[in-house]
């Protein structure tokens, strides 16, 4: 049953489709042109009816039980010079989280074809950074250019 609501009949729920710029991959089309009531109202929601009209639009678009199987690595894990007291990888608390430097490239991928073996089509490599050089993003870009040619797709987040 499709829940009765102005947004999502209205289409303004509806991103495939609705006078945006950039292509899902079924055709229809990613709007760009959000207007903050339209998030307000999104954020007013009751929980419950957020769910449901997500999975009301998902199983419109996309196959409803398709999972995608990812893993994630933390390829420098701690340290973070950043003061988030909610983070469990500053260096400014006693967190109990060992610091580490970045990962050798080859454990990584190392990790990655392991995660493959098991089933993962994704990889996310995740490093605790308040503002990474540009010496370790090259590092990552180098990364992900060899789990790409292990035939995963990859992700990153690299600190905040
Ligand atoms: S910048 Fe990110 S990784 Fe660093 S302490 Fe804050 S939340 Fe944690």
């Amino acid at each position: 049953m499709e829940v009765s609501s102005p947004l999502l009949h209205g289409g303004l729920y509806d991103f495939c489709g609705v006078g945006g710029r950039e292509r899902c991959r079924n055709g229809g089309v990613v709007r760009g042109n959000w207007q903050r009531s339209e998030a307000e109202a999104f954020y007013y929601l009751p929980f419950a009816d957020l769910i449901f009209q997500s999975q009301s639009i998902h199983r419109r678009n996309f196959d409803p039980n398709h999972l995608e199987a990812a893993s994630l690595l933390s390829i420098k894990t701690g340290g973070c010079s950043e003061d988030c007291g909610y983070c469990s990888q500053s260096a400014h608390y006693d967190t109990g989280v060992k610091a580490t430097r970045l990962m050798d490239p080859d454990d990584v991928i190392a990790a990655a074809q392991r995660a493959k073996d098991c089933g993962a089509v994704r990889f996310c490599m995740a490093a605790a950074w308040l503002s990474p050089e540009d010496r370790d993003l090259d590092q990552v870009c180098n990364l992900v250019g060899a789990i790409k040619n292990l035939g995963m797709e990859t992700c990153v987040t690299l600190g905040c």
